[in-house]
């Protein structure tokens, strides 16, 4: 079918058509390539085409553009053996690509990740368990727990899977302890059972989820705002739209970020679906890429829960997306193509008339509006599950009662600490900042430490005995003497970072298990059976950053201890209030959520009067969010105006400087849209970059990429300068 409405499209005269190809680079746009008589191509054909000297591959994008003169045309190499990209998925990169501003190729350089998928699966043998060795050792066991955790597996999945070396895999294999067997293709994912065990919901609960998967089983596109308190079963509740999905034969996708850390998630699944899901997310081996991408174009994929970049997966039937936690800022990708995947969701869901469900406890403030306005469909879980209570919160004043000298915590808060561990239960001390202290100075000269390449301090990590530059990465040793006068022995930290608390809290409790969390501690695997170990109660006391605010379901957890509830709020961007509440109302809501106890939590704060703390001890969020809508109304800030970022960086600043003046001479008059700027960028060098910012501002119904692509046509980034734009920007550094 597809086929031949390709082919009436085709110019008539010509003996070999012409086809357009796009090609995933940073290129303008497709080019024309000649279709070889006797080579089928469809639109979404993956193909393999001459660029220069090099073959690449790239994807029939439509008709020929005609603007290549016609023996300058070069033939399609190769017509690759994986099904055709949805005419959906090719409109969604499109689409995309006009929104952020991108070169459409590099938008569909996202879908072409995996290029070893686009050749049929070669015969591979896999292994599973045989007979136990009598010599177990541990890295033996942890093969046959990878097997009994996931199946059988190719050697080199298993190795990486048990975290051993291939010998180990070999040696057991060549023993007859693991079973070989050869395939002839791709394992086909498990499919998740609609009806493997299904859960008794609450009233509230199931009032929800039958109109979700009415939703669902409806079909056609609309957006729904799950918004419901910690705790409260949101996710219970959307699985039963997944099942709808499952019933109906579609397939679903499940957006979580930092979902390499979700293990319970996971386990979740696999009880109410009998299987877990099929994953994708950066941590995955090439195998595992390959495997999934195929069994994706395939059709063959049920349930997929994965990180952003899955919304670029070659989906052909979906029939749900869910973006959980949507609020988060982990969503916006800040670096290549900067897209915020959970609005890019909700067009996705659109291109493919299909229902998304937004899932948190503290919406976002756009979708609050969008819902308040009717736009979304809002539906509200305003009890936690069971006997569960939401936790009180309470501020503690800095100002009346400060820590004692070269002490962080105030002694109400670490007589809770040492209350929860008596009730055996667990308390979280939650600061935002890795690392021991913010700042390193000298004593003896003042000397601050600061990053060569960035206009950012290093941030001392004293675990690891570095000190660190948390934009760029750049690190060095603890530096005995001081850099600029060379005395010994004088450095001096400056204020807390998560292992400061750490060591402050392990003072009082030496006997306490303490768990610390944050993101550049020990790697995803570490992390992963940490928070393992956290929600077996296998710690008294976690200290964490916010990977561990997010999501988890900590049984025993009935503390929670706010190191700094001020950090988020002092730098005055535009959503600050915004996201200190959902971050701390996050953090907060991980206490007590069984029934046993109330959950408690303590914020330390040097202005206890903020709106932001108010809201939170008062639990008035939705007076919060009505007095920041208002605020944001009368600025005509976002969601009620639009916002762009234009950054402009170079390694040499009179050029970056030349550049910006340049610009900003050309700035086009427009009655509505106004250009702020040029400024340094709040970080004004990054990695040895000197930054500059453009800062547009707009009503809702301005045409704002229009406007910014006829200004920036004039102009070529030349020499170290470069220049990039942030549509609807989340962070302003
Ligand atoms: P949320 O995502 O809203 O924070 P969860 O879905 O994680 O909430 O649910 C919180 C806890 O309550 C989980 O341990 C979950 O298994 C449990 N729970 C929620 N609803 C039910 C239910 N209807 N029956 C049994 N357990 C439930
Ligand atoms: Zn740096």
């Amino acid at each position: 079918m597809l086929r031949l409405e390709f082919i009436l499209h085709m110019p008539e005269s010509r003996s070999m058509p012409n086809v357009s190809v796009l090609i995933p680079l940073a290129l303008p746009g497709p080019y024309d390539y000649a279709v070889p008589p006797h080579m089928a191509v469809v639109p979404g054909s993956i193909v393999r085409v001459p660029l220069g000297p090099r073959h690449v591959y790239g994807v029939v994008w439509g008709g020929a553009e005609g603007a290549t003169p016609e023996h300058k045309i070069k033939a399609i190499v190769e017509a690759c053996q994986v099904p055709p990209l949805a005419g959906e998925l090719r409109r969604f990169v499109d689409w995309v690509a006009n929104y952020v501003m991108a070169p459409p190729g590099a938008v569909l350089r996202q879908v072409m990740r995996v290029p070893d998928a686009f050749a049929p699966p070669k015969p591979m043998t896999v292994f599973e368990a045989a007979d136990a060795p009598a010599r177990m050792t541990a890295a033996r066991q942890r093969v046959f727990d990878a097997l009994a955790e996931r199946g059988a597996m190719a050697a080199p999945e298993l190795a990486r899977a048990a975290g051993v070396s291939a010998s180990v895999v070999k040696t057991l294999a060549q023993a007859g302890h693991l079973a070989a067997h050869d395939l002839p293709g791709d394992i086909h994912f498990p499919a998740p059972a609609a009806a493997h065990k299904r859960v008794a919901l609450s009233d509230e609960q199931k009032a929800v989820a039958d109109k979700l998967a009415a939703a669902v089983a409806r079909q056609g596109f609309a957006t729904h705002l799950l918004d419901g308190v910690t705790g409260a079963g949101k996710t219970e509740v959307y699985f039963e739209a997944i099942a709808a999905v499952l019933e109906g034969g579609k397939k679903a996708l499940i957006l979580l970020p930092e979902i390499s850390l979700t293990g319970q998630f996971l386990q979740r699944f696999e009880a109410r679906f009998g299987c877990p899901p099929a994953l994708w997310h950066s941590g995955l081996g090439a195998a595992e890429r390959r495997r999934t991408w195929r069994e994706i174009a395939e059709n063959r994929v049920s349930v997929l829960v994965g990180a952003r970049s899955a919304l670029f997966l070659p989906w052909r039937d979906l029939g749900l997306i869910i973006v959980d936690e949507e609020h988060d800022g982990g969503f916006k990708q800040e670096d290549g193509v900067v897209y915020n995947a959970r609005d890019m969701a909700v067009v996705r869901a659109r291109l493919a008339d299909a229902p998304v469900i937004l899932s948190t406890a503290t919406p976002s403030l756009e979708s609050y509006v969008n819902a308040r306005d009717g736009r979304y469909e809002a539906h509200r879980l305003t009890a936690r599950h069971g006997a569960a209570r939401l936790p009180q919160i309470e501020l503690v004043d800095m100002r009346a009662a400060p820590p004692p000298q070269g002490a962080w915590l105030v002694p109400q808060m670490v007589a809770q600490v040492g209350a929860a561990i008596k009730r055996d239960e667990q308390a979280l001390l939650f600061l935002n900042r890795r690392g021991y202290a913010p700042l390193t100075l000298c004593r003896a000269c003042g000397h601050r430490y600061a990053c060569p390449d960035c206009d950012a301090w290093m941030v001392e990590h004293r675990f690891r005995k570095q000190l660190q530059c948390h934009h760029c990465g750049h690190v060095e040793p603890v530096p005995k003497n001081c850099h600029s006068c060379g005395e010994a022995e004088k450095l001096a930290a400056c204020g807390p970072g998560v292992e400061r608390i750490t060591e402050e809290i392990i003072g009082h409790f030496p006997e306490a298990r303490t768990i610390v969390l944050s993101s550049d501690m020990g790697g995803v695997v570490a992390q992963r059976e940490a928070i393992a170990r956290i929600e077996a109660g296998e710690a008294d006391i976690i200290v964490g950053t916010q990977i561990i605010a997010k999501g988890h379901d900590f049984p025993k957890l009935s503390f929670v201890g706010v190191v700094d509830a001020d950090l988020g709020l002092g730098n005055g961007d535009l959503r600050a209030a915004e996201r200190t509440y959902q971050l701390l109302s996050q953090v907060a809501g991980r206490s007590g959520r069984r029934a046993e106890s109330r959950g408690f939590a303590m914020l330390q704060s040097h202005m206890p009067e903020h709106p932001v703390l108010q809201a939170l001890a008062s639990g008035d969020r939705d007076g919060f969010f009505e007095r920041e809508i208002a605020a944001r109304e009368m600025a005509e800030m976002p969601p009620f105006g639009r916002l762009a970022a234009l950054i402009v960086s170079a390694t040499n600043p009179d050029e970056g400087l030349a550049f910006v003046r340049q610009m900003a001479a050309k700035i086009p008059p427009h009655g509505e849209i106004r250009v702020l700027g040029p400024a340094p960028a709040p970080i004004a060098r990054i990695r040895n970059r000197y930054r500059y910012r453009f800062l547009l501002k707009a009503p809702r119904q301005a045409p704002l990429q229009g406007y910014i692509a006829q200004w920036l046509e004039p102009f070529k980034t030349r020499g170290s300068v470069r220049l990039s734009v942030d549509i609807d920007p989340y962070n302003f550094l």
